[in-house]
């Protein structure tokens, strides 16, 4: 039976910090980055296929860190990086540090499919989605006046002169969407900004394979959100896969031991997952994380905070 499930980060807006609109601007961006997946799934597409689009839809959403509305590094400019895996061979493609390339996702699935590297990385990221035809934009693309405000924000707290804390969203974010399709492929995506006012060059979780972002038949399929330094020295992705695969850990036991393990890190973390019979989890120790998953009868569901995590009308 397939299954998808999407995250727009665990960098969520304070409760009190929402208006109406913007918290359904976010609500509606999860809604329809499910449906761009569901079209695929529904219609007996590849899982793939169906994680590629609904974080294409996802990347061109201004309320999530990625692609159009991602963060600005400490420069003051954009850095992208970008993972997808299939897993029916294991088969990866990523990007880092990209600067050009206005859907990264789309990037990272020409990596794994037509050239013969797992990871790319700047200037060399750009050029070959140049040369691949794909969609290549201005950094002002990118750029929204709240992630300006963001930066500025985070420029005062270096220099001493903010006089109080920043929230998670104003810090980071991330987008992912992990789906099993109706023969039992599993498949991950996820695409970032990274972390407002990052070091220039630095390369978060998402796309090292095995950190962010990782897929493999007949076992699972994660995507991660968090202060990726932490996901990438402990392996999580992986370390989930390897939970499930060699100590016959259920879903909800390795997900909810990989966040225990951050957890005592003290890194604010969240995570979607599905497995091969189309389980899925969405753990998280942070005050919220945009997520939504579609049920096999089609039926949205959409959450941000722990108690709001309910269907919508299609
Ligand atoms: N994992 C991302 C990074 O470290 C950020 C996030 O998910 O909030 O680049």
């Amino acid at each position: 039976m397939a299954s998808l499930v999407i995250h727009g980060g665990a960098g969520t807006i304070p409760r009190a910090n929402f208006t109406p609109e913007s918290y359904q601007a976010a609500r509606n961006g999860l809604a329809d980055a499910l449906r761009s997946g569901w079209a695929i799934l529904s219609a007996g597409g590849l899982a793939v296929d169906a994680v590629e689009a609904a974080v294409v839809a996802l990347e061109n959403h201004p309320s999530f860190n990625a692609g159009h509305g991602a963060v600005l590094n400490a420069a003051g400019y954009h850095e992208l990086d970008a993972a997808i895996m299939d897993g029916r061979d294991r088969a990866a493609g990523a990007i880092a540090s990209a600067r050009t390339i206005r859907n990264p996702i789309r990037a990272a699935r020409r990596v794994m499919e037509a050239s013969d590297c797992v990871l790319l990385s700047g200037a060399g990221a750009d050029a070959f989605a140049r040369e691949q035809g794909l969609d290549i934009v201005e950094q002002e693309y990118f750029t929204t006046a709240l992630r300006r405000e963001h930066w500025t924000r985070a420029d005062e707290e270096r220099r001493g002169l903010l006089k109080r804390e920043r929230s998670e969203a104003e810090k980071h974010g991330t987008v992912g969407a992990v789906a099993c399709d109706d023969k039992g492929n599993l498949a991950a995506a996820t695409s970032t900004g990274g972390y407002t006012y990052k070091r220039a060059g630095r390369v978060g979780d998402t796309p090292v394979i095995g950190a962010g972002t990782y897929a493999r038949n007949g076992v699972v399929a994660v995507s991660c959100t968090g202060l990726g330094e932490y996901f990438i020295r402990r392996g999580t992705s992986h370390d989930i896969a390897a939970r499930i695969r060699y100590r016959n850990e259920s879903l909800e036991e390795a997900t909810a031991a990989a966040i225990a393990e951050l957890s005592a890190d003290k890194c604010g973390a969240g995570l979607i997952a599905v497995d091969a019979k189309g389980n899925i989890a969405m753990p998280h120790n942070t005050e919220g994380m945009y997520r939504g998953a579609v049920s096999a009868d089609g039926k949205i569901s959409i959450g941000i905070y722990a108690d709001d995590f309910s269907p919508i009308d299609a």
